[in-house]
């Protein structure tokens, strides 16, 4: 690139809901804001999560002079130990979002490692070229940040996750007037959210779901559950609310979500009595209609609790009949088949299941259209980089800024590792750097490529079948063929498949006379193909004597 321009390098959240993760830089500085990740769809079988392709920074490590991150949620936070492993530059954050990173690192072992320093909203750092001001944006979770960055090339507002509400769960309204106050010294760009681009007018304050709250509590007369993430700190202080005033005491089930309860009320961002909370044991011996149990896994991931719970799985406690199980988040795009079918099960072990179509208890984090045309009238930028969406969200953000007279040129629609660069106050395209997923499936990161996916996926619709042969001069058989299916045919369909099979398997075996694996392969394929109509995993194994 050229070294004096300044160069913008998305590396997550455009194009997808979640691992979020964009690149600043100008000349030899580079600025990260925010380390995310996401949950994998249905399809993705046995992945854990995916971090972001941080390669583009690989061979530029000791050039990144801070990460900063937005605030205290897994899609900003959760791939902070895979980057710090590559990349050990400080990292700046407001308390809560602090909290939240220690005890993430302090799991990975990373905490003595990583240089974390804590800001605060209206404080200005200089990081590099780049001079940062944090603005307050209220959110679904406490202490978040939008960022103006003062680069050489000018002034550059990201949003973060944001919501314009008015009244927030911990009575902090959005800045306005640091917004407005950085239009007045004229913005060149503006990267805002764009989650919920298709929702019409206003989303709802958090202060909706409190009555919702209280009606569940009215009415259950067992065990009340409430699942959600373990970083929707917000949340957990509604729910203990609702627990105080109904007289029931709260406990959190799950690592995570004890953890990260405990850091955030010792650091004041959980107003929640002592005498409220009990242990998850001593709630287990309590009358049920005396507690209320936080779980995790609202998206009903199968490790989580909730998950646990739906198949029945769970160590410590079960589902009952008369438990009430409320799910206080919507399903994250690509994942509501997963949760209806979740929803479906813990229905048939009995407890009464409370979702958001049904009742208010969620409402969402993130802008309607109108609050995204506010900030865009309140910004007033040159140019507009809509983020942290599907490609749909980013178009239909695109659309709205047009409505209102925003010129289309002005706009980049842009996917992960699409680099823009700013040359004087002019913005263009550049080159593409790699900005897919990485894959992490238990401990093993990023060797879990598209070709084992794809493995994973045959395997999952339609089986193996295994051939073994051991043959002798002339391509004689020297025993009976071994052939094995699993996940392929039903058993009394086997038998004649087998069968077949082995008189394709002779017929190979008579005309090869060259490469007798591949010829069986391929052989076998389209016999396969046209018997089934599927296309099962093969795996022949020729020993030659
Ligand atoms: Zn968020
Ligand atoms: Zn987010």
């Amino acid at each position: 690139m050229s070294k004096k321009g300044l160069r913008i390098v998305p590396l997550g959240g455009l194009g997808e809901v979640g691992k979020n993760m964009t690149v600043f830089e100008y000349g030899d500085d580079i600025l990260l804001v925010d380390a995310g990740i996401m949950f994998p769809e249905n399809d993705m079988l046995g992945i854990d999560y995916i971090i972001p392709d941080f390669k583009y920074l690989m061979d530029k490590r000791q050039r990144v002079r801070g990460i900063i991150i937005t605030h205290g949620h897994e899609d900003h936070t959760g791939a902070i130990a895979h980057v710090l492993e590559e990349i050990n530059a400080p990292i700046y954050a407001t308390a809560l979002t602090r909290g939240l990173l220690e005890v993430k690192l302090g799991r990975a072992g990373l905490q003595q490692k990583a240089q974390l320093n804590t800001v605060n909203a209206g404080d200005t750092i200089q990081i590099g070229a780049f001079k940062v001001e944090f603005c307050h944006v209220s959110h679904s979770i406490p202490d978040c940040v939008a960022l103006g960055i003062t680069t050489p090339a000018g002034l550059i507002v990201h949003t973060g996750d944001y919501k314009l509400d008015h009244t927030p769960v911990d009575n902090w309204p959005t800045d306005y007037a640091k917004l407005a106050e950085f239009a007045g010294r004229g913005v060149l760009a503006l990267l805002a959210d764009s989650t919920n681009a298709d929702k019409p007018g206003w989303t709802p304050s958090e202060r909706v779901i409190d009555p919702a709250f209280d009606k569940v509590f009215e009415e259950a007369s067992g065990r009340i559950l409430v699942a959600t993430f373990a970083s929707l700190i917000s949340r957990i202080q509604q729910v203990g609310q609702a627990a105080l005033k109904h007289g029931r005491k709260m406990a959190f089930a799950g690592t995570s979500m004890r953890e990260n309860a405990k850091m955030a009320r010792k650091l004041g961002y959980l107003n929640l009595p002592d005498e409220l909370l009990v242990s998850i044991e001593d709630a287990l011996k309590m009358k049920d209609h005396e507690v209320v149990l936080m779980c995790t896994g609202s998206q009903g991931e199968p490790s989580s609790i909730v998950g646990r719970l739906s198949a029945g799985t769970n160590r410590q406690f079960d589902l009952k009949a008369g438990d009430t199980l409320v799910l206080s988040s919507h399903p994250i795009p690509g994942n509501e088949e997963h949760v209806y079918r979740t929803i479906n099960r813990l229905f048939q072990r009995g407890a009464k299941v409370v979702y958001d179509p049904i009742s208010p208890v969620h409402v969402s984090g993130h802008a309607s259209q109108e609050e995204m045309k506010f900030m865009l009238n309140l910004v007033k930028p040159r140019y507009l980089i809509p983020v942290h969406g599907e490609l749909r969200h980013l178009h239909q953000h695109s659309v709205l800024a047009q409505e209102m007279g925003f010129p289309a040129e002005n706009i980049a629609v842009v996917e992960n590792g699409q680099a823009i660069e700013f040359h004087g106050d002019k913005m263009e395209l550049a080159e593409r750097v790699p900005g897919g997923y990485v894959f992490v499936d238990g401990s093993r990161v990023g060797d879990i490529g598209p070709a084992v996916m794809r493995e994973r996926e045959a395997l999952a619709r339609d089986g193996f079948v295994l051939v073994s042969l051991n043959v002798g001069a002339n391509n004689r058989l020297l025993q009976e063929p071994g052939i094995v299916t699993r996940g392929f045919v039903y058993q009394q369909d086997a038998d004649e498949l087998i069968k077949d099979t082995r008189e394709q398997i002779d017929q190979v075996l008579e005309k090869s006379n060259g490469n007798l694996q591949q010829d069986l392969e391929s052989r076998l394929r389209n016999f396969f193909y046209n018997e089934t109509k599927r296309r099962p995993m093969l795996f022949v194994m020729v020993n030659e004597r």
